[in-house]
């Protein structure tokens, strides 16, 4: 019945940790909510991942929406690009400062949407408001350089010029810190942007642009639409954009770069990463346990940089498994607002896949070793699964699941790890852990991934880029890296009249 009468741009909430607010459903043009030009219902049902209740229904922007949403970003870059750093720097600042105080709505948002636990949630919001604080001292340390030739010939120098209007794509597992991700460099270069959230996890972002409003930004600097693919293909396609930055599955990037043209282009994909633990690693086991059940059920094993195959030498492996099974059978997995481990997948077709990969390992020959199997028969949850005594060749160590279930396999020698750590499409992530700092930077070294993480995982700070190469993508999320991504950079050469 809610769905039949609410054709309103605003649909009252009640959230179980008691928030009441306002959810925004309409399309986010020139600082305004609105509904597409040619659709006057709702019609993208959002369901609650950890019950499949209807939350609420959001509208879908069409192709002539998205145009609106362009023309909007253009008009607003003539004046945005021309903006003091100091201005973009106040603005950035002020947004950072509403997102935390906001950061139990925002984070309790996320969860009743994406399913994932609170305090990963909160997590989430507060790498988010820091990013956009980085983002903010950042405005004036957009560096050129200069080139001195020789007192006779001048010189020359670098200006980095923003880019123009920028199609920002994401997916559904980090909804709100992707958003941070891709506004952040966009913004801090004098771009302006055209935002398109995941069809899955989208009411987080609706309401932070309440705040993008709140904070002062000129109208038609960010934009967000909502919709299906074909709202992305609209932006990926359109020569008004000048730049895609895109985070989701290889598929979807594959069909992206045969639409996209001549366009500065971001790729954020999928990984398989592997996580290599050496015999010199025993004193430690307890932390090591702690960072793989981090690295692979941490929000619930959609993460792209998941540390999913881990490779342990065989020394420590009998002990190490021991451990790992016990920590994981005693993770809390469950409603994201009773503060679990992790919550439920995302949607039902996340669910299938990880059940069928279950599937998969049994009849490729590894060992169960936990978990295995969904909790209950209404929504997403499924337990942590560890599986043991697998092989290289085997699907569930060579592709992405994208949920919680770990692969296990024994090696002999550090080299051989090496090997098979790199014996993969991907180049995203990968782990090491070990006591030995030579043997970590040896392993490092010789690891085919963006980000390596020594005795941690899943460790992101705003100075660091993040971003994969090989089948993971290209180009940096994150530090002065991405702001590269975002600029155009032209040279200029002064020749200079000698003094008679
Ligand atoms: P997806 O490719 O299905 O969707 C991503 C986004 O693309 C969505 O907003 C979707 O609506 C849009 N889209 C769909 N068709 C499109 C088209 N033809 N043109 C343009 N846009 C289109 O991915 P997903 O299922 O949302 O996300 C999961 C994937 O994302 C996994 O593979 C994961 O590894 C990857 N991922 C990568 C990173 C990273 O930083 N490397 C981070 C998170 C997720």
């Amino acid at each position: 019945i809610q769905r039949r009468l609410n054709h309103t741009l605003n649909f009252d909430m009640k959230l179980p940790n008691g928030h009441n607010y306002v959810q925004p459903t309409g399309l986010f043009i020139n600082n305004e909510f609105v509904k597409p030009l040619s659709k006057s219902k709702p019609s993208i049902p959002v369901y609650n991942p950890y019950n499949e209740s209807l939350i609420c229904d959001i509208y879908e922007g069409g192709a002539d929406d998205v145009e609106k949403a362009i023309d909007a970003a253009e008009k607003a870059f003539q004046t945005w690009k021309l903006t003091t750093p100091e201005e973009r720097s106040k603005l950035l600042y002020k947004l950072a400062d509403l997102i935390e105080q906001n950061i139990d709505l925002l984070a309790s948002i996320e969860t009743l949407d994406n399913g994932k636990a609170l305090s990963s949630a909160k997590g989430d919001v507060t790498l988010m408001a820091n990013y956009f604080r980085y983002g903010a001292s950042m405005c004036d340390k957009l560096h050129g350089t200069i080139f001195q030739n020789n007192k006779k010939d001048g010189f020359g120098y670098t200006v980095r010029e923003p880019v123009g209007v920028c199609g920002l794509i994401s997916s559904f597992n980090f909804p709100l810190m992707f958003v941070s991700w891709k506004l952040v460099p966009a913004l801090v270069t004098g771009n302006t942007c055209v935002f398109k959230p995941s069809e899955h996890s989208c009411l987080s972002t609706l309401y932070f642009a309440n705040l993008v409003k709140e904070a002062g930004f000129p109208p038609g600097v960010i934009n967000f639409i909502t919709g299906l693919g074909p709202v992305g293909a609209t932006l990926t396609s359109s020569p008004k954009i000048k730049k895609i930055s895109f985070t989701g599955s290889v598929g979807t990037a594959k069909k992206i770069m045969s639409s996209v043209g001549i366009k500065k282009v971001t790729l954020e994909l999928g990984g398989k990463s592997p996580s290599i633990v050496t015999n010199k690693a025993k004193e430690d086991l307890d932390k090591v346990v702690d960072n793989i059940c981090l690295g692979i059920f941490f929000n619930s094993g959609e993460v792209c940089c998941a540390g999913s195959r881990v490779y342990v030498q065989e020394d420590i492996y009998d002990e190490l498994v021991e451990k790992l099974v016990k920590k994981t059978e005693s993770l809390k997995v469950g409603d994201g607002f009773t503060d679990p481990y992790f919550g439920p997948l995302t949607n039902k077709m996340q669910l299938d896949k990880v059940k069928n990969y279950v599937d998969i390992a049994t009849k490729e020959g590894a060992k169960l070793l936990t978990g295995g199997k969904q909790i209950g028969d209404k929504g997403y949850l499924f337990q942590p699964t560890i599986f043991g005594d697998c092989t290289n060749d085997m699907r569930v160590v060579k592709e992405e699941i994208f949920g919680p279930v770990l692969s296990l396999i024994k090696f002999k020698d550090v080299k051989e790890a090496i090997a098979m750590a790199n014996d993969t499409e991907y180049g995203l992530a990968a782990g090491v852990f070990t006591s030995d700092l030579n043997e970590a930077i040896e392993i490092s070294n010789q690891l085919n991934a963006g980000t390596v993480w020594v005795n941690t995982y899943n460790n992101f700070h705003p100075s660091l880029p993040f971003g994969g190469h090989s089948a993971s993508g290209y180009g940096s999320e994150m530090s002065e890296e991405a702001f590269h991504c975002y600029t155009n950079v032209k040279a200029v050469k002064m020749n200079i009249k000698p003094i008679a």
